[in-house]
C-alpha cells in the first residue's frame, strides 16, 4: 500500500513530533511549532515543519483572507497556510509543496486513485484509505532530518480532524512509539473572580485525545502567568504526563521571545530526554537574544502606512507585517504600522490619513473594492515624494496611476475589473515556467491557476533596485494572474517610470521605479514572503531606511 513506500524510504534517524491543539483555537500552535523547531536547531539538529489542515478546501488559495488570513506561497508554487510562513521565518528552512496538506487534497488523491482503479475493487473508506494517504504525506520526502514537526490544524474533537488523529496514532504504531512524541497545546484560563488558573479544560482536552488512542507526552500550556508547581503536578497527574513535561507558555509581548522562553522552561531539553538524546550542552540562542535586544531597545520609531482592503484582520498581511518589522530591526527602529482602509481614500483627502507617515506601502490584493483609494495613495506618495513600495497589485496600480496622471492616458486601467479601460495591466495568456508553457485564461479555474512560486528576474545594472539587491539575478515568489503590459515601456519611461527588472525572456515587467522620486519602487512579486528576522529582505531594509531618513525631515 502507498504508505509502505514512504515507510521503507524513511531514514532511521527521523523522529516525529505531532502537535495538536485543545480547549480553544487560536492558541498560536503555528508559532509554538516554529519556536520548538528553532530551539532544536539551536542544539544543532536538522528540522522540518509540516502543516496538516483538516478543512475541505484543496488549498487556502481560494479562501477569503478574512476566513483564513494570508495565503503563504512557497518557492515551488504551493498556496499554503500562513503557519508555513511562521515556520520558514523562524527556522530558515524553505517550506515546500510536501509540507502542506489539506483534507481536500487528501480526498482528491484518494478519488483519483479510485477512478484509476488503483484500489483493485476495494470499498474505499476513511480507515484505511484516507488515513493511509495522510500517513503517506507525513512520511514522504524526508531526507536527513533529525526532527519532523507536524502540526495538525484545528482543535481536538473537531469532526474534520479525526482521520488525522487516527493517522498519527498509526504512525507511532508503525515506526515505533519511541520515535514519536505527541505534544498537545492547551489553554489554562485565568478566572479573575476566583483568582485561579483553571486546569479542568486541559484535563478534558487530554481525555478527548486519549479517546483517539493518543497519550500526549508533553503539554504546552498557554497562560497569562507562570504555572505554579502544584498546578503542574495536578495537570501531570490527571493527564498522565511527566511533571517536567508540563511546559508553561506564558504570554509574551514579542514573538521573538517565545523560543527563549520555551528553552528556559526546559522544552528542548525535555524533548531530547524523551528521545534518549544526550542534552548536556546548552542550546545556542544568541541570535534570538540579539533580536530581542534590538526590538526592546530601538533607537526610534518610524510610522508606515499600509493601504489595503483587509486592514481589519491583520492576519491577512502576516508576512508583510513581519517583513516590515525585520526591516525595522535592521535599522534599529520600531516600525509602527498605520493600517489605512483603501476604501476611505476613495472619497476622502489622502492627506487626512497619510500626512503623518514616513512611508506608504500598497500591498498585494484582488478586485475592485478600494482600488481607486489605492491609486489615490500612490498619487499622494508620488507627488509628495514619500517613500513608496507597491507590492504586486500595488505595483500594478502604481503603473496605472503613472499612465493616467503623468502620461495622460485617462482610461488606463487593469482588465482584472475595469471594463472598457485601456488595459496597461492585463492577462498574459502564455509564459514560460521551467521551459514549459502555461496557459491562463479568464475562464479558467480560480484555484491554483495563477503565476505561482519562485521565478527569476533580471535587474538592470544601472537601476536603483540593483543597488538595493546588489546583484543582477534574483528569485522571488509570485502570486498573480495579471501583468503590466511591456508594450507601454516607452510611455512609462517618458512619464518618469522605468521598468528596472524583467523576466529572463524580457516579456514580463518585474520591478518598476520612478526616476524623479527618492524611493519609489513597485515589485510584481511578494518580497515579504522571504524575509526573516535574522535575514531581513534587502527591499524592506532599504524601504525602512528611506522612511527613517524621511522621518528626520518631518
Ligand atoms: N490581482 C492581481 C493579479 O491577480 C494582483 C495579485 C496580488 O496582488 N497578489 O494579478
Amino acid at each position: 500500500m502507498s504508505e509502505n513506500k514512504s515507510l521503507e524510504q524513511l531514514n532511521d534517524n527521523a523522529k516525529f513530533i505531532f502537535i495538536t491543539g485543545g480547549v480553544v483555537s487560536s492558541l498560536g500552535k503555528g508559532l509554538a511549532s516554529a519556536s520548538l523547531a528553532s530551539i532544536l536547531q539551536a542544539r544543532g539538529f536538522k528540522v522540518r515543519l509540516r502543516k496538516l489542515d483538516p478543512y475541505l478546501n484543496v488549498d487556502p488559495g481560494t479562501m477569503s483572507p478574512y476566513q483564513h488570513g494570508e495565503v503563504y506561497v512557497t518557492d515551488d508554487g504551493t498556496e499554503a497556510d500562513l503557519d508555513l510562513g511562521h515556520y520558514e521565518r523562524f527556522s530558515g528552512v524553505p517550506a515546500k509543496k510536501t509540507d502542506s496538506i489539506t483534507t481536500g487534497k487528501i480526498y482528491q488523491r484518494v478519488i483519483d486513485k479510485e477512478r484509476r482503479g488503483d484500489y483493485l475493487g476495494a470499498t474505499i473508506q476513511v480507515v484505511p484509505h484516507v488515513t493511509n494517504e495522510i500517513k503517506d504525506f507525513i512520511l514522504s520526502d524526508i531526507t536527513d532530518e533529525d526532527f519532523v514537526l507536524c502540526e495538525i490544524g484545528g482543535t481536538v474533537g473537531d469532526i474534520e480532524g479525526q482521520p488525522y488523529l487516527e493517522a498519527i496514532r498509526q504512525v507511532a504504531y508503525d515506526i515505533g512509539r519511541d520515535r514519536v512524541m505527541f505534544l498537545h497545546v492547551t489553554l489554562l484560563p485565568y478566572i479573575a473572580v476566583a483568582g485561579e488558573m483553571k486546569t479542568k479544560p486541559t484535563q478534558h482536552s487530554v481525555k478527548k485525545l486519549q479517546e483517539y488512542g493518543i497519550q500526549p507526552d508533553m503539554l504546552l500550556c498557554r497562560c497569562q502567568t507562570p504555572i505554579p508547581q502544584n498546578e503542574k503536578r495536578k495537570i501531570a497527574l490527571f493527564c498522565n504526563v511527566r511533571e517536567e513535561n508540563v511546559i508553561t507558555a506564558a504570554d509574551v509581548d514579542n514573538i521573538y521571545l517565545v523560543p527563549i522562553a520555551y528553552s528556559k522552561e526546559g522544552m528542548d531539553r525535555q524533548v531530547c530526554k524523551y528521545f534518549g538524546i544526550n542534552c548536556q550542552d546548552e542550546p545556542d540562542l544568541s541570535k534570538w537574544e540579539t533580536i530581542v535586544d534590538t526590538v526592546k531597545n530601538p533607537e526610534g520609531i518610524v510610522n508606515i502606512a499600509v493601504v489595503g482592503k483587509y486592514v481589519q484582520l491583520l492576519e491577512a498581511y502576516k508576512s508583510l507585517n513581519e517583513a516590515l518589522t525585520h526591516g525595522g530591526i535592521a535599522n534599529k527602529h520600531k516600525v509602527k504600522i498605520k493600517w489605512v482602509d483603501s476604501e476611505v481614500l476613495e472619497n476622502e483627502e489622502p492627506s487626512n490619513y497619510l500626512s503623518d507617515v514616513s512611508a506608504i506601502l500598497v500591498p498585494g490584493g484582488f478586485g475592485e473594492r478600494g482600488a481607486m483609494g489605492k491609486i489615490n495613495a500612490v498619487k499622494y506618495a508620488r507627488e509628495n515624494k514619500i517613500p513608496f513600495l507597491g507590492i504586486c497589485f500595488g505595483m500594478q496600480l502604481s503603473v496605472v496611476e503613472t499612465m493616467r496622471n503623468v502620461a495622460g492616458m485617462k482610461d488606463a486601467g487593469t482588465s482584472e475589473f475595469m471594463a472598457g479601460c485601456t488595459p496597461v495591466v492585463g492577462l498574459m495568456k502564455e509564459w514560460d515556467k521551467d521551459g514549459a508553457k502555461e496557459i491562463r485564461t479568464k475562464e479558467g479555474d480560480l484555484g491554483g491557476t495563477m503565476r505561482l512560486g519562485a521565478y527569476e528576474s533580471l535587474l538592470s545594472k544601472d537601476s536603483f533596485i540593483y543597488r538595493i539587491y546588489g546583484r543582477e539575478k534574483i528569485s522571488e515568489r509570485h502570486r498573480h494572474r495579471y501583468e503590466v503590459n511591456i508594450k507601454y515601456e516607452d510611455d512609462l519611461r517618458n512619464a518618469g517610470m522605468i521598468i528596472s527588472a524583467k523576466s529572463p525572456d524580457g516579456k514580463l515587467p518585474e520591478i518598476i521605479e520612478r526616476l524623479d522620486h527618492p524611493w519609489f519602487v513597485g515589485v510584481q512579486f511578494h518580497p515579504e514572503l522571504k524575509s526573516k528576522p535574522f535575514d531581513p529582505h534587502p527591499l524592506f531594509v532599504s524601504f525602512i531606511k528611506a522612511a527613517v531618513d524621511k522621518s528626520r525631515l518631518i
